[in-house]
């Protein structure tokens, strides 16, 4: 393999062909005299942080056509792959500024994709945080109880079970017709003893009529699914009142 065709076939790493153009630099445009020189500093940014200059700007052009500054480069290149071999960075020695651009570039990219990632991650755990939250939100219902013949510590009852979820619960309770207004406790039981009770809350009612009704908040998080009774009792009379339940 001549060294042409080595020369050709560096496709994929431009190297070569840097150091190659260097080589003929070198040789080919001695500038002993300085003449528009690029000054020592800007070539040690274009070494060390390349992002802080406009390598397109044409001024640059200029060490294409001088020996002396491309040594300086050469020799600044060389420091800088010591340093960083000494700090253990690990930067290749052989890479020019071009591609020590390109590696930031590749590594901001991954820098995004990781940041996009990590949005989406806490994005997608979002989602579930306010179902989570919503288990503890109270969740409104509606128990009509107006239509109810129960009669005191008797089972019989004409309403159709309450059904209510294992969650929080403001409800909202119509008591039985001709009920008293005032102060009541509402609590869910599993029997008809009231020693019983899994939950219970505080409300008074509000009489309009011969309606009274009341809003009690009871929660319900830490009941088994099953079938329950929801009792209510008034301040001025310590017998219950049993009405069927169901918690789902
Ligand atoms: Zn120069």
């Amino acid at each position: 393999m001549d060294e042409r065709q080595s020369f050709l076939q560096d496709d994929d790493d431009d190297t070569l062909l840097f150091e190659k153009l260097q080589e003929h630099v070198l040789e080919k445009y001695p500038n002993p005299e300085r003449v528009g020189c690029i000054d020592h500093s800007t070539l040690k940014t274009w070494v060390y942080t390349p992002h802080k200059l406009d390598l397109s700007d044409p001024k640059y052009l200029h060490v294409l056509k001088c020996a002396e500054c491309t040594r300086e480069l050469i020799e600044l290149r060389r420091l800088r792959n010591e340093q960083s071999e000494r700090a253990n960075i690990g930067v290749p020695s052989r890479q020019h500024p071009a591609s020590n651009w390109r590696w930031a570039v590749f590594a901001s990219v991954i820098l995004c994709a990781v940041a996009v990632a990590g949005v989406i991650y806490w994005r997608t755990h979002l989602v579930i945080t306010p179902t989570q939250v919503a288990e503890s939100t109270p969740v409104a219902v509606t128990i009509d109880l107006s239509q109810a013949g129960t009669t005191r510590g008797t089972d019989t009852t004409t309403v159709p079970a309450v059904v209510l979820p294992r969650r929080v619960v403001t409800a909202h309770v119509m008591l039985p017709n001709f009920s008293p207004g005032g102060n009541y406790v509402v609590s869910v039981t599993t029997d008809r003893n009231g020693t019983s009770e899994k939950a219970s809350g505080r409300a008074v009612a509000n009489l309009q009529g011969f309606h009274a009704d009341l809003n009690v908040t009871l929660d319900l998080r830490e009941l088994t699914t099953g079938t329950y009774f929801l009792a209510t009792t008034h301040e001025g009379d310590p017998a219950s009142y049993f009405y069927p339940l169901a918690v789902k």
